[in-house]
């Protein structure tokens, strides 16, 4: 029977152009031809031809349109050995790619001749299944599991925001999830900090937190700051990070966290919350050229004014709602997909089931995004807490 198979690949090197490697390295290296590698997900785990596009061979007709408008775009299909890439270069000819070519010898001889090779990040068959339904969706898919996957987002606070936040953000896959709270789990806090638990009262806070994590996903890190977020610590710990979100509920850690993110030029996915009514938004002066908290709010109200989070009452759902707001907005700006809620305050009042939208704008003489970010000096903190 090999003959059959044999004499098929005769008949296919008829009508199929083989070429060499060399010559598919330098087309690709100069941009104007994509490699395609065919060969299936545990072929590719030790390796891939550098640059190479990879589309499992089962799959090649059904992604090659959105890989190539034009049927004159140089294609060169690389598998093993060059066997399979000769029928896939049929296949292709045969829908009416014109300038399809075969790679001789395949991966083996690619690696022979010393052309240059990579070992592509890739999920594992257990990711694979944890992550199905974010790999069925073409804005997330692969690519955007393993952006989730190599980022690294903090939370300051593990109270009524961080906790949802946080919860979701592991679900997703995000590596890499800080924490940072010097509190402790007190039993009026579990109406809404659904990280920790009643056997947990007296713990602290990040362990707690870190417990519940690291239980949904194990897969992921959760690196924890048993501390009070400081101007002499936060630059320091921001700066682990790609994302940071705001959980916390007093104006002087608002600003040193807004102060701290534009100074490192990292996102600041700000959330608040008040008995019904809840607020979100992203403040991204250097990714989006956005607004920061201080382009809204140049100076924090006197103390009598600002409720504290021993006296401020909140529904206990409502920090879950803003606290997930927050967790999309993080998920979005790591993937790139989507419009960030950046330059706009999106404000939802439980009572009324009402969400609303203000605009926010950049000030150009707002004391901190409106300088240059190397001055800026980070100003003394109130003890963080969280709601
Ligand atoms: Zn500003």
């Amino acid at each position: 029977m090999s003959n059959v198979y044999e004499s098929w690949l005769a008949g296919l090197r008829e009508t199929v152009k083989e070429v060499e490697p060399e010559e598919a390295s330098r087309a690709a290296a100069g941009g104007s031809a994509v490699l395609i590698d065919i060969r299936e997900q545990d072929e590719i785990a030790s390796g891939s031809p550098r640059g190479a596009t990879r589309i499992a061979r089962g799959f090649l007709e059904m992604k090659i349109p959105a890989l190539a408008a034009s049927l004159d775009l140089p294609i060169y299909v690389i598998c093993a050995a060059g066997s399979r890439s000769l029928a896939a270069t049929d296949s292709l000819q045969s829908m009416g790619y014109r300038n399809v070519r075969s790679v001789k010898g395949g991966y083996g001889a690619w690696v022979k001749q010393g052309l240059p090779v990579e070992t592509p990040l890739m999920l594992s068959g257990e990711e694979r299944i944890r992550y199905s339904r974010h790999l069925k969706i073409p804005e997330v898919g692969e690519a955007g599991q393993l952006k989730l996957a190599a980022s690294k987002v903090l939370l300051v606070g593990a109270g009524g925001l961080g906790c949802p936040a946080a919860y979701y953000l592991a679900a997703a896959g995000v590596g890499t999830i800080g924490l940072i709270d010097d509190d402790v789990v007190d039993r009026s806090n579990l109406q809404r900090q659904i990280l920790h638990t009643d056997a947990r009262v007296g713990k602290k806070k990040v362990d707690s937190a870190r417990e519940t994590l690291l239980a949904l996903n194990p897969g992921i890190k959760c690196l924890t700051f048993d501390t009070r977020l400081s101007v002499s610590n936060a630059e320091s710990i921001f700066k682990q990070f790609d994302i940071v979100l705001d959980g916390t509920d007093n104006f002087q850690a608002r600003y040193l966290i807004n102060d701290a993110c534009v100074k490192l030029g990292i996102p600041n996915v700000h959330g608040a919350v008040f008995q019904f009514e809840g607020y979100a938004t992203v403040f991204s002066p250097e990714r989006h050229n956005g607004p920061c908290y201080r382009c809204l709010y140049p100076e924090a109200p006197p103390p009598e004014l600002a409720p504290s989070c021993a006296e401020a009452g909140v529904l206990g759902v409502l920090p879950g709602v803003v606290g997930l707001l927050q967790a999309v907005e993080a998920i979005k700006l790591i993937i790139g997909i989507g419009k960030p809620l950046v330059g706009r305050m999106l404000s939802y009042d439980a009572l009324n089931a009402e969400f609303s939208e203000y605009e926010a704008k950049r000030s150009h003489e707002c004391p901190v995004c409106a300088i240059n970010r190397e001055s800026i000096q980070l100003q003394e903190v109130a003890p963080v807490c969280a709601l």
